[in-house]
């Protein structure tokens, strides 16, 4: 019965009270993106990860190259919000031409838009390639960068998007960027949560370790909470905030997160219609309630559980 009403749902997604929630796809090239279009659920591409198109490169992809590439994805869902992310290179995703060696702990080392610190041609030369390919095709592009730690990180970013016309935010997988959302935002225009890292950091559990996952369960009451700070923050600036974390493929976990606030959910294209059936199956109350008893509850089993009798899952 619940399989005959994801497979029977149609978007956009809403609660039955008429609240929109924007439902995104993960891609990380034009085949991806193709696909995840073709079901006409995904209403854009809320995390297109560029270092995963570029596993195999040697040395630094031309701007040519590039543009290739971000056209594909912009290509795929013309008309559309695509947000690109920034080269996300170290710790789990290894990419040559961009890598830091031989890091004792490589997760909290120099990895995602700290490489670009150092390098920041690599972070110019692909904003200019996302530019070129936004212009040569008809898509709302938006552009953030990962691992974000430091309000003047952030200034720095939105000022090299805005230089290039391109509309700017940070991706919250830091906890200092949570708790300092207010002051972040004041530089940039959207925020995207990586539920993922997020947890990892907040938690201090490694994202990879199968020994650590009660930890990194995006259930925990103290990273909805971070969740929960980043979204009052959005909303009090009037800015988008989306989850682009595994935690938004979770149907009742995509509810509570609804509830705290988050205006957009982005999970692999699979996932979506489910996400989209269990919002339309709730109110935007239940959704407030579900998160203020997962955010208070004792750990991430009574926050699942609590948030569960209430959306009546
Ligand atoms: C995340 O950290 O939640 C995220 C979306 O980025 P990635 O999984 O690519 O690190
Ligand atoms: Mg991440």
């Amino acid at each position: 019965e619940k399989a005959d009403r994801i497979r029977a749902w149609q978007g956009p997604a809403q609660t039955s009270d008429g609240y929109r929630v924007q439902l995104l796809a993960n891609v990380q090239d034009g085949a991806a993106a193709r696909k995840a279009a073709a079901p006409g659920i995904a209403e854009g591409v809320g995390l297109f990860r560029t270092e995963l198109a570029f596993l195999s490169a040697q040395v630094e992809p031309t701007l040519e190259e590039q543009t290739a590439v971000y056209l594909e994805v912009f290509e795929a869902f013309r008309g559309h919000k695509v947000v690109v992310r920034t080269l996300d290179a170290g710790s789990d995703k290894p990419l040559v031409f961009a890598n830091m060696p031989n890091e004792e702990n490589p997760s909290l080392g120099v990895r995602g838009m700290r490489i670009a610190l150092d390098r920041p041609e690599l972070m110019t030369h692909q904003l200019d390639a996302i530019k070129a390919a936004a212009e040569a095709s008809d898509v709302e592009a938006w552009v953030m960068a990962p691992m974000m730690s430091t309000v003047s990180e952030a200034e720095w970013f939105a000022g090299l998007c805005r230089e290039r016309g391109l509309f700017p935010g940070v991706m919250v997988e830091v906890p200092g960027v949570a708790l300092r959302a207010d002051k972040v935002l004041e530089h940039v225009e959207f925020f995207s949560i990586g539920t993922n890292d997020l947890s990892q950091y907040t938690m201090a559990a490694d994202r990879m370790s199968p020994y650590l996952s009660t930890l990194t369960d995006p259930w925990q009451p103290a990273v909805l909470r971070l969740v929960q700070l980043t979204a009052e923050a959005g909303q009090r600036a009037g800015k988008p905030v989306g989850v682009c974390g595994e935690a938004a493929a979770d149907p009742l976990l995509a509810c509570v997160l609804t509830g705290l606030g988050v205006t957009s959910l982005s999970a692999a294209a699979p996932a979506l219609a489910a996400v989209g059936a269990q919002l339309s199956a709730v109110t935007l109350d239940q959704c407030r309630r579900a998160a203020a008893a997962a955010v208070d509850a004792k750990g991430s089993i009574e926050a699942r559980e609590e948030a569960t009798a209430i959306l009546g899952g």
